[in-house]
């Protein structure tokens, strides 16, 4: 049995970045982990290059029950705080479209910079460490399969259960129970769509091509990439959009944004071009005879009828499905819904109804749009926790 200030449950973006501040201001900290290495979601983040914050975070980029919850902690750390922090130790970033920030050193880095800076303030890491009961509420109690570790407060940074390839679990979700906590029913966001039966062999013909497109889900719109897989839809359009998309609700696409069929069959009105080959001039080959099948896709551009032309205006710019399933947690970057907010201090991260007890990261329900949102979210409520304990 040992004292400590603080316990944080989980060694992730959120768990290290509030460890390392509250650290820093002089308490004993100790962090707790399944893992053999600590931040495993950062080093597989961004395709390993770490999309670490965006220069244009607003609370517009979370979705929550409570759209002001996150105003308070992004205030107080911004995308700046970070890249300097990560620039002390030789970081340095490369700006993608829409304010997304990569390191250009790799995603590695970033979680080495954050395990150097709280092995130096002092924190007490036990790595591979199974969490086997977590009780009392004030000083807790956290027994582990070697030791038992108590102190007054307690931080659940335990993440959210996407990705479970490297150590995710609902572990968090588990505990926010034992404490009376509500939840906000969650579900895999930033995740592919699975079509349905009737649109498989179309994927097959598919798979593999990618196009500017707009998907919508629930009135929501993302333009960005899309990608076909074999059993749906992938990309950064779709993963945005997947986060809004319920179950038995369907995703409208728009492969040509930005673009009219009208205006296309105007301008080329006088071709006698099949309409199907024609357009394989401004999308990917096959989808054109994919989307209008028959007539409407053999017919001559100059022989086009308006009934016609709005038909394959709805095929292409419109074109709905309800999808069966998403990929699920093993493919989602994130998971909508969590710990309600409504239970915790946007200042300081802690339970309203368990002194003590703190909530940060993936586990509550915040998650950020695709584009370093949601590890700017783990490092901002890190931050306010870990400088309020
Ligand atoms: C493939 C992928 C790529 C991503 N890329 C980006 C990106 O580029 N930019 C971005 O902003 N976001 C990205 N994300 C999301 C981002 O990584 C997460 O939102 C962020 O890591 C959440 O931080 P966290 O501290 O809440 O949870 P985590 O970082 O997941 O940390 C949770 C910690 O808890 C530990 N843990 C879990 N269960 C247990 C248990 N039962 N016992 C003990 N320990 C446990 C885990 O081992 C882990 O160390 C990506 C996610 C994935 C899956």
């Amino acid at each position: 049995m040992e004292n400590n200030d603080v316990i944080i449950l989980g060694a992730g973006a959120s768990g290290l970045y509030c460890a390392m501040t509250a650290a820093k201001r002089g308490l004993k900290v100790v962090v707790l982990d399944h893992g053999a290495k600590a931040a495993r979601k950062v080093r597989v983040s961004g395709g390993g290059k770490c999309n670490f914050t965006n220069l244009n975070v607003t609370h517009a980029d979370y979705i929550c029950r409570n759209p002001h919850f996150v105003k308070s902690a992004l205030a107080r750390l911004s995308p700046w705080d970070v890249i300097t922090l990560l620039a002390e130790d030789s970081i340095t970033y490369q700006e993608r479209e829409h304010g997304q920030l990569f390191t250009e050193q790799g995603a590695g880095k970033v979680a080495g910079s954050l395990m150097t800076r709280c092995t130096r303030a002092g924190v007490d890491f036990r790595m591979g460490c199974e969490i086997k009961s977590v009780s009392g509420t004030g000083p807790f109690t956290v027994t582990t399969g070697d030791d038992i570790v108590t102190a007054d407060k307690l931080v659940i940074a335990l993440g959210g259960p996407s990705w479970p390839q490297v150590g995710a679990t609902d572990l968090g979700f588990r505990l926010a129970k034992q404490f009376g906590l509500k939840m906000v029913a969650p579900r895999p966001g930033l995740v592919p769509l699975i079509f349905p039966k009737q649109l498989q062999s179309f994927c097959q013909d598919m798979a593999g091509n990618a196009l500017p497109a707009t998907v919508e889900a629930e009135g929501v719109q993302f333009t960005d990439p899309l990608l076909f897989t074999h059993k749906g839809i992938s990309g950064p359009a779709t993963l945005q959009a997947s986060s809004y998309w319920r179950t038995g609700r369907p995703v409208i696409i728009d492969f040509l944004p930005g673009q009219s069929i009208e205006d296309f069959v105007e301008d080329n009105r006088g071709s006698n071009a099949q309409f199907r080959n024609l357009l394989g001039h401004i999308l990917p080959k096959r989808l054109p005879g994919l989307l209008l099948s028959g007539a409407l896709g053999e017919t001559a551009v100059s022989q086009l009828s308006a009934k016609q032309i709005e038909a394959a205006s709805n095929r292409i710019h419109r074109f709905t499905v309800v999808p069966a399933s998403t990929e699920g947690y093993a493919k989602a970057e994130g998971c909508v819904g969590g710990i309600d907010t409504d239970e915790i201090s946007s200042k300081t991260m802690e339970c309203k109804n368990v002194p003590g007890l703190s909530v940060i990261g993936e586990a509550m329900d915040v998650t950020g749009h695709l584009g370093g949102f949601n590890l700017h979210w783990a490092f901002a409520s890190g931050a306010a926790c870990g400088s309020h304990l």
